[in-house]
């Protein structure tokens, strides 16, 4: 049966807003071996941290029978990240698994690229993987090292793009631009990515957590961006290419490729988020900023089986009402609970 064809006889749910559920990310472990000061700053995540322990995270058994369950719902792709998901050993054993699952037609990963050798490059591949995502924040080692907080050489992320190319992955890189940090290095990643074949995607810096200490003056606008982009090389928009794609996506009128702006705070997108978030140690959240989750480690270690969790995954969808960037300001003014963690649910 084709991928559709089974996704339209599944037990599909929308939620309150109609939403239907149609991406998974899967984060695979909280670990990172970056200290990004938008994510996991070193002042938090120092060593006396808990990160969860091995025997908390969900085996890949858990996790196969996981996205079994939610290509019933209507899942069709996955995300693995993170922390940072090639920290995860065998990760490529866990995608030929999932790349195996009826129904699901694209698995993606994100990763910080650090531990992307040539032969991991290889094996991703081998297993099944199509396509990845790599985070690179500035061309400048400076500014990169600052931001990184772990003295990782902006080099070392470009050889492995490149790693990721020779394989004949197609790879998108992913640029969080926080104004007074690395703003300035707009332009020089639009220079350096066109014509390289790459799609380089703006993403604004995020309150996502309770940690980076965001302030709404440190974003910096995707409108902002594409006017300065546009000003040197003109743009035009381009047609989202699925439902529920977060990244506006601009093609340079000179032919020298593609850009893509996720505009998360000016922008919100929640009208069309149709993705859910599992943690590493089984909890599963239908909102990135969201506060509380739910526990599906326990039943799938208990006695559930899977009616039972597929009947639960359908209440939560079901029930589903989040749209935190749409009431961002009225939720920060508030003073809501404590948030779950970019890095625990992946970005
Ligand atoms: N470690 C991997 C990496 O960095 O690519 C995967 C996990 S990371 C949480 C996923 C994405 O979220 C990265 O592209 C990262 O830059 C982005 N991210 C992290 N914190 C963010 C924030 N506060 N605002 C916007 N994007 C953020
Ligand atoms: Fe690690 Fe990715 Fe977070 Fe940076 S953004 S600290 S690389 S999980
Ligand atoms: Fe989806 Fe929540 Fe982000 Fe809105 S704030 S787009 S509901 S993850």
């Amino acid at each position: 049966m084709a991928d559709q064809d089974l996704r339209a006889n599944a037990l599909q749910v929308l939620d309150t807003l109609e939403r239907p559920l149609r991406d998974l990310r899967i984060s695979l472990t909280d670990h990172c071996n970056f200290r990004c000061v938008y994510c996991m700053p070193k002042a938090v995540f120092g060593t006396r941290y808990r990160f969860v322990g091995h025997d908390g995270l969900l085996t890949f058994d858990e996790i196969e029978q996981l996205v079994r369950l939610f290509v019933q719902l209507g899942v069709g792709k996955v995300r693995l990240t993170g922390g940072e998901p090639l920290l995860r050993p065998h990760i490529e054993d866990l995608i030929a698994r999932l790349v195996a699952v009826p129904g699901i037609d694209d698995i993606a990963l994100t990763t910080n690229g650090s531990l992307l050798t040539p032969a991991k490059a290889a094996a991703l591949r081998n297993a099944g993987l199509r396509r990845i995502t790599i985070s690179l924040d500035s061309l400048c080692d400076t500014t990169y090292q600052a931001m990184n907080d772990v003295g990782f050489p902006v080099a070392k992320v470009l050889a492995a793009i490149d790693t990721a190319k020779a394989e004949g992955l197609p790879v998108k890189i992913n640029m969080v631009v926080r104004r007074g940090l690395n703003d300035q290095d707009i332009m020089p990643m639009a220079e350096h990515f066109r014509n390289s074949g790459h799609v380089l995607r703006f993403i604004e810096y995020m309150d996502v957590g309770n940690m980076n200490g965001w302030q709404p003056d440190d974003v910096v606008p995707s409108r902002e961006i594409i006017d300065r982009i546009g000003g040197r090389w003109p743009l035009k928009a381009l047609e989202p290419s699925r439902y529920g794609e977060v990244a506006s996506r601009y093609a340079y009128e000179d032919g020298a490729g593609e850009v893509g702006f996720i505009s998360s705070v000016s922008q919100p997108f929640c009208r069309t988020c149709t993705r859910a978030r599992l943690s590493p140690e089984g909890m599963l959240y239908t909102c990135l900023f969201g506060t509380v989750g739910k526990d599906l480690r326990s039943l799938l270690r208990g006695a559930a089986g899977d009616d039972a969790i597929l009947a639960l995954l359908q209440k939560v969808w079901g029930s589903r009402e989040d749209r935190y960037s749409e009431l961002r300001s009225l939720l920060r003014a508030r003073g809501t609970g404590a948030k779950v963690e970019m890095f625990h649910i992946g970005g």
